[in-house]
């Protein structure tokens, strides 16, 4: 098992690398239904995080996980950003308060809940969030790795019929329908990274 520093740095850089070598691609996304710099707002994001590795040493993994979501809603900026740093500092946040949260899946559907709220939006409205439930729902069922990397690679796919109800996209109506939602890829992308890191990395 490794430390919670080991744990935290080597997810940080695997979301870094599966951000920079799909960059272009969210831009593309982006470029479609909204305004293209989805994969650029990620990646500054991403870099900021890299940059405070030395500061999150030391820190908990709690700690760290709620430092990290500051740091994205100072540095992605966009929509993206907030929505991004409040799952992450409120998965820090109820991970840390382990009176009120015992498991993992708690701790994350509560934060999903509160991006939910952050964004006004929820689930089929073509945001992140229609890949962030599902993630809840195979944690719900202590799914194996693999199959949470591979509901929210589905999930994120689902987005391309739905209609953009938040965020820019919503301004084209219509128009929003047949393309996948820049914010829902960069989530599974996410998710398959970090899938990745703990499969090879730490006893499930
Ligand atoms: P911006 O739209 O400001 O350019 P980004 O391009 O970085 O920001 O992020 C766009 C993504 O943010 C969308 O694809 C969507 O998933 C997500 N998003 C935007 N607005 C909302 C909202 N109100 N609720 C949930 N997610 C949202
Ligand atoms: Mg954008």
């Amino acid at each position: 098992m490794q430390s919670d520093q080991a744990l935290i740095a080597g997810l940080i850089e695997a979301c870094r690398e599966a951000i920079a070598q799909n960059a272009e691609h969210l831009c593309e996304l982006d470029s479609a239904i909204g305004d293209g710099d989805h994969g650029t707002n990620m990646r500054r994001g991403c870099d900021a995080v890299c940059a405070e590795r030395q500061n999150l040493s030391g820190l908990s993994f709690p700690e760290a996980v709620e430092k990290i979501g500051i740091t994205l809603v100072m540095n992605i900026g966009g929509a993206a950003g907030p929505l991004y740093g409040t799952l992450l500092m409120e998965i820090g946040r109820e991970l840390r308060d382990r009176d009120k949260t015992s498991d993992f899946a708690t701790a994350f559907e509560r934060a999903v809940d509160a991006v939910a709220r952050r964004g006004r939006s929820r689930s089929g409205d073509k945001t992140l969030l229609d890949v962030l439930y599902p993630i809840h729902a195979e944690l719900t069922r202590r799914a194996a790795l693999a199959d949470i990397a591979e509901r929210a690679r589905l999930s994120a796919d689902r987005t391309a019929p739905m209609r953009a109800m938040r965020g820019r996209a919503a301004y084209l109506g219509d128009r929003s329908i047949g393309h996948v939602d820049p914010g829902a890829s960069s989530c599974a992308l996410l998710t398959a990274a970090i899938c990745r890191y703990l499969g090879e990395h730490r006893a499930a």
